[in-house]
Parts: structure tokens; C-alpha cells; sequence
């Protein structure tokens, strides 16, 4: 069945004085709209055209090559947009309930609400041109990552929690080239409660998943399964070097996880990552922040 624009779960002008009537007008009935007509065109003729966007997010690579860009950025703007309506409400939780699961996932990476409100700010400005900034889980821990255009971050295997749309389209009508002003006011009009329910519903990678991510050891990208024994000792005494330094604050901590993870190795005579026990693995992951890297704000 082809897409559909979903209908706003507020009345257009709900989100005043932050974000306008005309802003939401335009930007949900026609921006949107484009996006789901572009997509099902994108999708027709290849067999995935009764596929949920999240599905076809997840198998992108298995379009031709002269498909995959409009299918990338259509589906990915239809299931974006999809998600950005759903995350705003007027008068809605100002922030995750204190004694919740999303606050404590929060306080372990951002040290604070404030803290992951202001990484989410300077995600959203450091964002060169079009696109988006992120609150994601990569199954163990909230992290902020940005994307470009309509990229999505279910294609890197994370779960979206809450996304801030930095297309000018989504401000310029109310806040021109202001962008630092429009993510301030659309701070005050998410909906925390949605977040936390994503954030229960997030999904946790099996240890298969775990193995495949891409990790840089020693300045070379490695699947993490294929890490070997000495490539996790070199790096931790190649992260032992930086720790300390202030934007690398949890930097000893991860060198300390690569080093616990050489001895594990060691003991078990296991080859590569791959060859420990999958309790081993998943422990190692989040102590290591196995999670692709160069998109991680944190
Ligand atoms: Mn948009």
C-alpha cells in the first residue's frame, strides 16, 4: 500500500508561539507531502512497495544504485517527518519523568538533562546545511548523533528517540536564518512522554549485531568481532595517552574497557572478539561504546 501523509495529532497553530500555523502548514502539507509522492515513486516496481520505512531503511543497500539516493532520501524524509509531528505536543512532559529509565540513561551520558539538551543544541548547530540532529539508544545508552538531508539512524542500527529537523524549511518562516533561536523554542515543544516510550521500546542488538559494528582500533576501522588481542592492548595504551584531556572526559574509562577486554582474551585464548563468550561481548560493548563512531556527539 502506498505511503500516506499521516495527520497532525494537533491542530496546525497548537505549537504557537514557537513554531507557527504557516510554519506547520507548509512544512507538513507540502514538504511532507513531496517526500511520500517522491517515495512511492521511488519504490515502485521493486517489490518492497508494501515494506514499512522502517524496513526499508534498514536494507537501503539492497537497491540499485541509481534507486538508492531517492529511496534514502524520500523514505527517509516520510518515516523523519513521521517522527518529528509525533515528537512535539503542546503543553506536554517539559522533561523524562525523574525517576524513569530515560533519565537515568540520560544522567549516565550527559550528566544531566541540561547537559543532553545543550548537546542536542550544539548537534543541531554544528549540522553543515540540511538535515537533522538526534537523541538515539544504541540498545545500551542514549547518544546524540547528527544526520545529513534525510539520512536516518536506523541505517547506522540506531533507534531514534527524538529528532530535531534542521532543514531551513522547518524554521525560515518564523525565525530566518536563526537557526540557534528555533531549536531554543523547539525545546519547549517536545514531547518527553513519547521519548521515554520509544526509549522503553528501543531494541537491543544481539551479540551478531554487536560483532558487525565498525569500530576504530589503532586508527583502522575494524568490524569489532575481527578486533584481535593486541590491537585491543595497543589501543587502550593509545587511549591511556589522551585521558584527561577535557572533551574526552570518559576516555580512561574506555581505555580501561579495551584493556580488560585484551585480558579476557587473553585468558580465553580467543583470537579476535569474536571468539569469547556472548556475555563477554555485549559487557565489552558498553563499557566500549560500540557504536559508529565518527556520528557520536559524546
Ligand atoms: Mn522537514
Amino acid at each position: 500500500m502506498a505511503y500516506t501523509v499521516p495527520d497532525l495529532p494537533y491542530p496546525y497553530e497548537a505549537l504557537e508561539p514557537h513554531i507557527s500555523a504557516d510554519t506547520m502548514r507548509f512544512h507538513h502539507d507540502k514538504h511532507h507531502q513531496t517526500y511520500v509522492d517522491r517515495a512511492n515513486a521511488a519504490l515502485e516496481g521493486t517489490g518492497l512497495e508494501d515494506a514499512s520505512p522502517r524496513e526499508i531503511l534498514t536494507r537501503l543497500t539492497e537497491f540499485p544504485p541509481d534507486r538508492r539516493a531517492a529511496v534514502t532520501n524520500n523514505v527517509g524524509g516520510h518515516y523523519n517527518h513521521t517522527l518529528f509531528w509525533d515528537s512535539m505536543t503542546p503543553g506536554g512532559a517539559t522533561k523524562p519523568a525523574r525517576d524513569g529509565k530515560l533519565a537515568a540513561a540520560i544522567r549516565e551520558t550527559f550528566g544531566s538533562f541540561a547537559g543532553c539538551t545543550e548537546t542536542i543544541k550544539e548537534a543541531a548547530l554544528s549540522q553543515f546545511g540540511s538535515g537533522w540532529a538526534w537523541l538515539v539508544s544504541d540498545g545500551y545508552r542514549v547518544l546524540i548523533v547528527t544526520t545529513s538531508n534525510q539520512d536516518c539512524p536506523i541505517s547506522d542500527d540506531l533507534e531514534p528517540l527524538l529528532g530535531i529537523d534542521v532543514w531551513e524549511h522547518a524554521y525560515y518562516l518564523d525565525y530566518e536564518n536563526r537557526r540557534a533561536d528555533y531549536v531554543d523554542a523547539w525545546l519547549n515543544v517536545v514531547n518527553w512522554d513519547v521519548v521515554e516510550q520509544r526509549y522503553a521500546d528501543a531494541p537491543v542488538p544481539d551479540v551478531g549485531d554487536i560483532l558487525e559494528r565498525l569500530v576504530t582500533v589503532c586508527s583502522k576501522e575494524r568490524r569489532f568481532g575481527e578486533v584481535t588481542m593486541e590491537e585491543a592492548r595497543q589501543h587502550s595504551t593509545e587511549l591511556k595517552a589522551l585521558a584527561g584531556w577535557g572533551p574526552m572526559a570518559k576516555v580512561g574509562a574506555v581505555a580501561r574497557g579495551w584493556s580488560d577486554l585484551a585480558v579476557n582474551m587473553q585468558k580465553r585464548k580467543a583470537a579476535t572478539v569474536a571468539e569469547l563468550d556472548p556475555g563477554i561481548v555485549e559487557k565489552a560493548a558498553v563499557e566500549l561504546w560500540i557504536v559508529p563512531p565518527e556520528r557520536s556527539m559524546v
